[in-house]
């Protein structure tokens, strides 16, 4: 996707092969060069033109005229004492900050990455949203978390979830391109099968990303059982609620047939009784699902809590009622590294 900066300088890591291919072809190059620059883009990850050693000084001189190579400055690196996640709180070239986190899982390392400066969904329970939005990332500051990660900590990473700060589908031009280029052969060749895609429900978006069948995850932050309970916590659910969502989410797994996740962060006194597990059996009987229990994760500003013993009850009432529930491990919680702990503040 071609997109260019404030000085009309085109982001070369946002495009694909094809693109690339026709920008440089309209330089006068030949095609051949365009497949160079992009292993030294993608494979190789350089960080500057001029470590493209195999191409002429003058071809160098003319990238740097045309287009723009951005890279992501770590401000911080926190590595929790628990287990080996680690958190960057990386500085973009505009100034703002995000945060990005690497967990380790037995078949390998995961990356959460952010999608947007901020966020504008307002879920109460979450941090991400508290300082508001600031603008959207563009695919390649969604990519180059994952470049400067694995490149900062030495560490394969093997699997994405986009649920960092932001609504991925708020933003979802650049989150598609983003995917289309993770995957894409010739660069990172990430299997697609391997990548979470979470929203809080932004409904037509769910029905565009179905029509693209990209075989990602779709997880759904569902977080309760019924409208009144989920338009308490989630703002989102006044737009589009909880019958519009499933509608989207049964077309979804009809057009890629796709197992959807529902994510239910659970709540001390809010959404973690019997009956409000009764009501999540009847909203969800019928669908090819899976329920993540998330025990949800203390932030300074609200009083919200729960922990793993109220988790694992929950979990045994869904799974009497025939609904397949785990708990979510938490990873990363002593370093505010957990779900909904993602913040754009730049706080020392
Ligand atoms: N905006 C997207 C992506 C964020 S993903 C979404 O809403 O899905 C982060 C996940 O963590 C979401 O399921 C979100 O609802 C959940 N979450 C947010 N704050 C949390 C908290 N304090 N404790 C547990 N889960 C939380």
């Amino acid at each position: 996707m071609v997109v260019c900066d404030e000085q009309g300088k085109i982001d070369i890591l946002g495009l694909f092969p094809e693109e690339l291919e026709e920008q440089i072809v309209a330089l006068g190059e030949k095609k051949f060069r365009a497949k160079q620059i992009f292993d030294w883009l993608h494979v190789k990850r350089v960080a500057t033109f001029d470590e493209m050693t195999n191409l002429s000084v003058q071809l160098r001189n003319l990238l740097k005229e045309k287009f723009c190579l951005k890279s992501l400055f770590v401000v911080k690196k926190l590595e929790s004492n628990t287990d080996n996640t680690v958190k960057y709180l990386y500085r973009l070239p505009d100034g703002n900050h995000i945060e990005t986190v690497i967990m380790e899982y037995s078949y390998g390392n995961t990356i959460c990455v952010s999608t947007q400066v901020g966020c504008k969904m307002g879920c109460r329970f979450c941090a991400s949203t508290i300082a508001g939005y600031k603008r959207d990332l563009t695919s390649s500051e969604i990519l180059l978390q994952i470049y400067e990660a694995e490149r900062n900590s030495g560490r394969k990473i093997s699997g994405v979830v986009l649920m960092g700060i932001g609504e991925p589908m708020d933003n979802f031009d650049n989150v598609v391109n983003f995917l289309k280029i993770l995957s894409c052969d010739k660069g990172m060749n990430m299997s697609l099968r391997h990548v979470s895609v979470s929203t809080c429900g932004v409904v037509p978006r769910i029905y565009e990303l179905a029509e693209l069948r990209l075989g990602i995850t779709l997880s759904i932050s569902l977080h309760a059982s019924n409208n009144k309970a989920r338009s308490e916590i989630m703002p989102v659910n006044n737009r589009y609620d909880i019958d519009q969502l499933l509608e989207a989410c049964r077309y979804y797994f009809k057009v890629t047939g796709r197992r959807i996740s529902f994510e239910y962060a659970l709540i001390d006194g809010h959404n973690d009784t019997r009956e409000d597990a009764k009501e999540l059996a009847k909203l969800l009987g019928g669908f090819v699902c899976h329920v993540n229990i998330i025990p949800v994760n203390k932030i300074k500003e609200r009083n919200y809590k729960s922990d793993r013993k109220s988790a694992h009850r929950f979990q045994k009432y869904l799974e009497e009622l025939g609904l397949n529930a785990t708990v979510r491990r938490t990873l990363g919680a002593d370093i505010d590294a957990a779900c909904g702990q993602l913040r754009r503040e730049y706080e020392i």
